[in-house]
């Protein structure tokens, strides 16, 4: 008896204490200023997490009474923010160009090939890959020939990316061991000097390269994935739209996720393939935990600094050269085709005032199907004004990368003249006239660093603070716009509007703590995330460094 009494005054004890102390949630967020970013922009003192879910958002006390906790995290009155998403990276060319020669910066061919010899010199590959240069830093500000790494490596086959991607110098080792002799190619250009092949290989022409230059091994790329998704982290990045992978690359994602060591979020762009189009047809729209597919990624032609955009009128600097069109029209429209039928997004690189309407032509059809499409234009770099009304008319998602735009000014006129400027990096402009837009930066091509992003849409301008008052300023951003394009907008460019991209009761609990507010700036400040969580979990914290 004495022990039926002493269990049921215990037993009252404690539920008398569990009603004081309320629900059982799994962590608690408080002295906090919760920038919720939903569609009243929101701003709250604390949050409760469960099983990776925001349970409720609300005042300190309102939280801290209701609610009880296994962990509590005192925000310090820093700002939380719902995790910051790339809508454009490349996740495995960055890994990619981790392993190889890092030519990122180089101030002249002489330094490009020094780094490449001393990178051949540490790691004794019988085949060097690098990437990065940009001739656009160096003196002369025009495309290299092969004679300098011809002398470097007169037997070692090197082969060296742009920046962008869209060119690599490849010495003669290289040329003769892929067969590469003067010729034409669709949608690319073996650039010729006296004849001869110069070693650069523009576009399309890089594809003859295919088969020739030996992959490195998964452990080395996994290695790296993982050492990236550490940087994105420290900035409070926790998704990335990848931008275009290859149907082996599915698995390198998945059996990281299966370890458990990849826990960004991934969604991924896939090449149209066969392989790819197989997958998709089979799986339809594809979810395996955090890795999200249901897109395709076309390229309509390519970049401005290598004049492969594919222009109305000839280049300002090349009255010869309109650029070129990467994909044969009839294979764009197959494509969209496809994708229509399966049920599938449809994401096109598009640089040139040509190619942007080429593509938003191709998805006017798309718009009388579905009002919803969410198709996107990647880049959407020179655009034709009077053609702005496109992104409105069929609800065309632009998905732009502000910092291209303070990286490009440089030598942007030069290329395209005053007059066509006026609808090149018209961030604002493309917001207006389809009433979102998604934000990333490219990476590798720029740097990961979302607050150099926030940076060069508010005040466009670079790192450096130039130029200095602004590239084209009338086309900047809001902080808010720039935030959301992160965020919420992101989220909508890849329908996982319900799961993530604000902070609100019964989405996902990714979100980071910043270490400094975020502010509209007029000179650059660096600044990180102070803890980044993903499904309520802590994967970054800097109290660790
Ligand atoms: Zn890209």
């Amino acid at each position: 008896m004495k022990i039926s009494y002493l269990f049921l005054f215990s037993f009252s004890l404690f539920l008398f204490s569990s009603c004081m102390k309320g629900e059982n949630v799994d962590l608690i967020i408080h002295n906090a200023e919760i920038h919720c970013l939903d569609d009243l922009n929101t701003i709250s003192e604390a949050m409760a997490i469960r099983n990776g879910r925001i349970i409720e958002v609300g005042p300190e006390r309102q939280i801290l009474n209701k609610y009880t906790a296994d962990e509590y995290v005192d925000a310090e009155n820093r700002e939380v923010y719902p995790g910051f998403v790339d809508a454009h990276g490349h996740i495995l060319s960055y890994a990619n160009q981790k392993i190889s020669v890092d030519l990122v910066g180089c101030t002249s061919l002489a330094e490009v090939i020094t780094r490449t010899e001393k990178y051949q010199q540490k790691t004794q590959k019988k085949f060097v890959v690098g990437r990065g240069w940009d001739q656009s830093l160096w003196k002369m500000d025009s495309l290299p020939d092969n004679a300098m790494l011809n002398k470097a490596f007169p037997t070692i086959p090197v082969c060296l990316y742009r920046i962008d991607g869209h060119a690599a110098l490849v010495n003669d080792c290289l040329l003769k061991m892929a067969g590469i002799t003067p010729g034409t190619i669709d949608g690319g250009e073996i650039v010729l000097k006296n004849g001869n092949c110069s070693g650069l290989l523009i576009d399309n022409a890089m594809n003859l390269l295919k088969g020739y230059i030996p992959p490195y091994t998964k452990t080395e790329i996994k290695q790296a994935i993982l050492e990236i998704q550490d940087e994105l982290f420290q900035y409070g990045i926790t998704g990335v739209h990848e931008a275009g992978i290859e149907f082996e690359d599915i698995d390198v994602f998945k059996s990281l996720i299966k370890s458990k060591e990849l826990k960004l979020n991934i969604y991924a762009m896939l090449m149209p393939s066969e392989k790819n189009k197989n997958f998709a047809a089979k799986n339809g729209v594809y979810q395996f935990q955090n890795l999200s597919i249901r897109s395709f990624k076309l390229f309509a032609d390519g970049a401005l600094g290598s004049r492969g955009a594919l222009l109305k009128d000839a280049y300002s600097d090349d009255h010869q050269n309109h650029g070129l069109l990467t994909m044969p029209l009839l294979k764009m429209k197959e494509m969209s085709d496809f994708c229509s039928k399966i049920g599938y997004q449809l994401n096109t690189h598009a640089i040139g005032d040509s190619a942007n309407t080429i593509i938003m032509n191709l998805y006017k059809k798309e718009y009388l199907i579905n009002k919803d499409h969410r198709w996107r234009i990647e880049h959407a770099q020179v655009v034709d004004l009077k053609e702005l009304h496109f992104f409105s008319d069929y609800a065309i998602f632009p998905s732009v990368q502000p910092t291209h735009a303070v990286t490009d000014q440089r030598w942007a006129e030069m290329r395209l003249g005053k007059e066509r400027m006026k609808g090149a990096y018209a961030y604002r402009s493309l917001l207006e006239a389809f009433g979102m837009i998604a934000i990333g930066t490219d990476f590798p091509v720029e740097a990961t660093n979302p607050f150099l992003t926030i940076f060069a849409a508010t005040q466009r301008k670079d790192k450096n603070n130039l130029p200095k008052n602004g590239f084209l300023i009338d086309e900047q951003l809001s902080l808010e716009q720039v935030v959301k394009g992160m965020t919420i907008w992101a989220a909508f460019a890849a329908f996982e509007e319900n799961k993530r991209g604000t902070i609100t009761k019964g989405k996902e609990a990714t979100f980071f703590i910043v270490q400094r507010p975020i502010r509209n700036e007029t000179t650059f400040t660096p600044n990180f995330a102070h803890k980044t969580y993903i499904l309520g979990n802590l994967v970054y914290s800097d109290d660790e460094l």
